[in-house]
């Protein structure tokens, strides 16, 4: 089976590795810091947080930007749950944009239209999470400058797009948001198996999500209340949680930096190579954005018979997967209210949408073979 995404392990990735393995530290030493330095030098944002998980990431974000009982956070549909459940998190209500059907990012026109109703029944969100899905930076201008004309904080969800760039800029510097939150997740551009790290150039937030991610304990005399009474002294100032990355994790993570801009290199001139190989076929391609240059985590195409197809791609050793059943048509999310029909572009474009097979480790003739198949598949 070829494989949707996989990671990309190098023999240097497993030698720095097993290098903490046989050192002083395994959580809390020098490779986090390391790590953060790393990802602050590649996004050129003022600050990093690394933790165990871009759902970390993404909670510690609300926390530090006051997301509580009473407020609202709105997301889209066409995302992993997480990007949603956060809010949930926090106490607060969740709400959806629906997205552009040719970039199926959030769209501007649907968010400048569902602000004004909002405006006007006192029940503006106060956090904003648009999703770069597939790697392709939102249209984040237009967003930041919706979300700045109602003082509503941004989160960008950049799970899928470490390596990107919008505007000519690196996604995770924080031009047009407060926060950036990327994963590394085994099926993402860069791996620590579980991980994932939040960027602001705002040193206050950055303060909030430290201690957000280690129970709101400092060791910072300037963050404590009291005089310390000796060297074994800490304070907890805040409510956290225990969401640190591990050493080994860092490592990996700083490892795998060293191969960014070759993994998005790769992974680019695949989608090139199968914007060509698939011309001619009756499905749809991901459209690019020209101010945005994409990491392409994902290669998604539409189809007319997606069940048909996905199930002839699948029998013939092409593992493929959907990207995303949206979150409010989930159980959970009826149950709260929402109805399928509520977001119409998410919900047609996931009823046709297949993701194949695009990892930087991917061979040419793999990818042939994987458009041989799909020419069948699509005229299903
Ligand atoms: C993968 C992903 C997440 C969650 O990342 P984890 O690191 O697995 O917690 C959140 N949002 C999006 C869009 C994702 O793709």
């Amino acid at each position: 089976m070829i494989p949707y995404g996989r990671q990309d392990i190098s023999q240097a990735d497993i030698d720095a590795v097993v290098d903490v393995l046989k050192s002083d530290f395994l959580t809390q030493g020098p490779q986090v810091p390391a790590f953060e330095t790393a990802i602050k030098q590649a996004t050129g944002a003022g600050h990093a947080l690394a933790v165990n998980s871009a759902t970390s990431a993404l909670h510690i974000a609300c926390m530090a930007l006051d997301l509580g009982p009473g407020d609202i956070l709105w997301t889209v549909p066409n995302t992993f749950v997480a990007s949603a459940n956060v809010g949930l998190y926090c106490g607060a209500d969740v709400d959806f944009v629906d997205i552009d059907p040719a970039t199926y990012c959030m769209c501007p026109v649907a968010l400048a239209a569902k602000l004004e109703t909002a405006a006007a029944q006192g029940k503006l969100p106060k956090v904003l999470i648009p999703v770069h899905f597939a790697g392709q930076s939102a249209d984040m201008a237009a967003i930041s400058a919706l979300a700045r004309a109602h003082d509503i904080r941004v989160i960008e969800d950049a799970s899928h797009a470490i390596g990107a760039s919008y505007l000519g800029a690196p996604v995770g510097n924080c031009a047009h948001s407060d926060i950036c939150v990327f994963s590394f997740h085994p099926v993402k551009i860069i791996t620590t198996a579980e991980g994932g790290v939040a960027t602001t150039n705002d040193p206050d937030l950055a303060s909030k999500m430290d201690l957000a991610r280690s129970h709101g304990v400092t060791r910072d005399p300037a963050l404590m209340q009291n005089d310390s009474t000796g060297g074994w002294y800490y304070e907890q100032v805040s409510l956290g949680y225990n969401y640190r990355m591990t050493e080994m994790q860092a490592a990996l993570g700083a490892s795998q930096m060293h191969r960014l801009a070759e993994f998005v290199t790769r992974r680019n001139a695949l989608a090139t190579r199968y914007n060509s190989l698939l011309s001619d076929l009756p499905v749809t391609l991901p459209q690019q954005n020209p101010d945005a240059y994409s990491a392409f985590h994902l290669y998604p195409v539409q189809v007319q018979n997606r069940a048909a197809a996905f199930t002839h791609l699948r029998d013939n050793g092409i593992g493929v997967n959907v990207h995303y059943i949206p979150v409010h048509t989930q159980p959970y999310w009826q149950a709260r209210g929402f109805k399928q029909g509520d977001f119409p572009n998410a919900e047609t474009y996931y009823n046709h949408a297949i993701s194949i097979p695009l990892y930087a480790g991917l061979k040419d003739s793999d990818q042939d073979r994987v458009a041989q198949v799909l020419a069948d598949a699509a005229a299903l």
